[in-house]
């Protein structure tokens, strides 16, 4: 199969032919048609994430048909779609796996990071950790709900019943979360690099009810802020804007360092906390959800061959909404 192979961090992916994988225990084997692109993707190549299995094939928003099972995998019918997301296994016997909280399992394993994902024309998955694809979802479409959705969607859980919500970097999670927000009746403010109109244009389109830059204050406060930015310097931002008993939810899995702040801002009942990974049941609502509410991704996709150039473009900012790799040039748009 053709796949795209970081051989060490800080490094281009390489355009390789290698041997298709094949699926083990309880593991799958898929075609993959198409894979998203995401944020994380950027700090395992750039160096951020420490000890990512090398080579790697990246990538952990996997949309395939499934084409073989391995020895014990009876969940999904081969010609089945289905999702990979980034919890790619997870012990199943420690206090967090017993408890529902397997999102922050000592033994997880995560997909595009230690385990080969779909930067590539096959994969291989634990069946129990994949999903079910949403009917009418054009492949596409369905990628980035993978992490950026569900990550997003873990994240606005975490604000409770917030009315006011704030996001700050308006990417491909904040772009589906504006919708699912709206759906909800929440108020959304949107807060995008200072001085860039085309982005605070783009969160008005999709419904934010006010949009700005990260350097601006609301025009009232907010109950609620989720980061998706990977810029520490935004909590203290962030803490400014929310009103007493407020919460910031840190969603990215990486950020520079947030630099010291006023115990002023904090107290009051504000909270700072962060959000890792997701659970099969996050996996589960969301993509139940997403299609009532309905998520329309705007989506800005590259053939394989040009997962480099995907990468840079976002790491540039450059794209709107969510980037996503058409691994088969038959991929439903
Ligand atoms: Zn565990
Ligand atoms: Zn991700």
């Amino acid at each position: 199969m053709r796949a795209m192979i970081l051989d060490a961090a800080k490094t281009p992916l390489r355009l390789a032919d290698v041997p298709d994988p094949v699926p083990g225990p309880g593991q799958v084997l898929l075609r993959v048609r198409a894979c998203g692109i995401c944020r994380t993707d950027l700090h395992v190549v750039d160096g951020e994430l420490p000890e990512p299995k090398l080579p790697l094939i990246p990538g952990h928003q996997v949309v395939g048909i499934v084409a073989a099972a391995g020895p014990g995998a009876t969940r999904y019918a081969v010609g089945r779609r289905i999702g990979v997301p980034w919890l790619g296994g997870s012990c199943g016997k420690c206090d967090y796996c017993r408890s529902g909280r397997e999102n922050l399992c000592d033994h997880a394993r995560y997909t595009g990071y230690q385990m080969d994902g779909g930067y590539a024309e096959f994969c291989v998955a634990r069946e129990r950790f994949c999903f079910p694809i949403p009917e009418g979802y054009p492949d596409l479409q369905a990628a980035p709900l993978l992490c950026a959705g569900l990550v997003g969607y873990r994240s606005l859980r975490m604000t409770g019943d917030a009315r006011r919500v704030g996001f700050y970097g308006f990417g491909a999670a904040a772009h589906i979360l504006v919708q699912v927000a709206k759906h909800q009746g929440r108020k959304v403010f949107a807060f995008s690099k200072p001085g860039d109109a085309a982005t605070q244009n783009f969160a008005r389109s999709l419904g934010a009810d006010w949009a700005g830059g990260s350097n601006e204050l609301p025009p009232e406060p907010l109950d609620a802020a989720i980061l998706f930015a990977p810029a520490g310097e935004l909590v203290p931002a962030a803490l400014r804007a929310v009103a007493k008993g407020g919460t910031v939810v840190c969603a990215g899995i990486h950020m520079s360092d947030i630099p010291s702040f006023p115990y002023s801002i904090l107290w009051g009942e504000r909270a700072v906390r962060s959000v890792a990974n997701l659970t099969r049941e996050d996996g589960e609502e969301f993509l139940a959800l997403a299609p009532k509410v309905p998520v329309h991704m705007v989506v800005t996709t590259y053939p394989l061959e040009k997962a480099n150039e995907a990468l840079a473009d976002l790491r540039s900012g450059r794209l709107e909404g969510a980037a996503v790799l058409a691994v088969d040039p038959q991929a439903t748009r």
